[in-house]
């Protein structure tokens, strides 16, 4: 199953499933948007409301989290093109959830960025309340999973002595999400293509079979003393291949399309644009 939000031609946000080019409406969006717990899926199992086509709404992020929790150096592609160690623990850091934007939205570069980076990622959705999770049940906890792009802007990560991860990775729109949250029926979490391409030009084509730390072990980690929320979202690493490590550099530039592929969820586009 897939579940969107949406807002209307009349201007109403609405949560609904998505059905290959149809939505079928499912009822008025909450604050959080669809939190991929017991009571959201059953919704959207359930959803006969209105249809409406795909080209008629515009899609909006589909969750607003209290908090995106972003993993660093996850995948051993990206900290070796880093020139990093693997590391022994998760690298955690945040984005802010003010940096949300939707599929089909603009990723706008802000006028002192001067190297706007892609980096596309599994991100999943937790659908129960967790602290102190044992690694044996912890996908109990994953109420869905989407595409984020993890847009960051190197200048601001790498200007100061300590990396500064969150300011360059929050600005506004650089947390493109969507298009939907997919159910984890089916799915295999450590087996899952992810591609990135710019302006048709696949930049990253990975699987989370290479990731370092597996989700279990990325909410285990987390949990520990952190309660993680419904609609909470981990972010969990770039695959390598990103702007930044490439020779010569490819940075994101106005005018640029950043599609984001992940199996299971379906392709995340966006486009680019400079701050005037
Ligand atoms: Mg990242």
């Amino acid at each position: 199953m897939k579940a969107v939000r949406f807002s209307t031609t009349a201007g109403e946000t609405r949560v609904g499933a998505l059905d290959g080019e149809t939505i079928i409406d499912a009822g008025p969006a909450g604050p959080l948007g669809f939190v991929p717990d017991e009571a959201g899926w059953t919704s959207i199992a359930d959803a006969d409301g209105q249809r409406y086509r795909l080209d008629d709404v515009k899609l909006l992020h589909p969750v607003q989290p209290r908090k995106i929790v972003a993993v660093g150096l996850n995948y051993r592609s990206h900290a070796v093109e880093s020139e990093l160690s693997v590391p022994e623990v998760p690298v955690v850091f945040a984005k802010w959830p003010s940096s949300l934007t939707a599929h089909d939205q603009p990723i706008v570069i802000p006028r002192e960025e001067t190297r706007p980076d892609f980096e596309g990622e599994l991100a999943v959705i937790i659908g129960t309340r967790t602290y102190r999770a044992s690694r044996d049940g912890v996908l109990a906890a994953v109420g869905g999973i989407t595409a984020i792009q993890d847009v960051t802007g190197r200048r601001a990560q790498l200007e100061t002595p300590l990396r500064q991860f969150t300011l360059g990775k929050s600005f506004d729109t650089f947390t493109p999400m969507g298009p939907a949250i997919a159910s984890l029926d089916g799915l295999d979490l450590t087996d899952l293509d992810i591609r990135t391409t710019v302006s048709g030009e696949v930049m990253q084509d990975a699987n989370t079979s290479d990731l370092i730390f597996s989700v279990a072990e990325l909410i285990e980690y987390v949990s520990r003393g952190v309660t993680l929320e419904p609609g909470d979202v981990i972010a969990t690493g770039t695959p390598g291949g990103v702007g930044d490590s490439r020779d010569p550099r490819r940075y994101l530039r106005d005018g640029d399309v950043v599609e984001t592929y992940l199996e299971g969820v379906g392709t995340l586009r966006n486009t680019v644009r400079a701050e005037r």
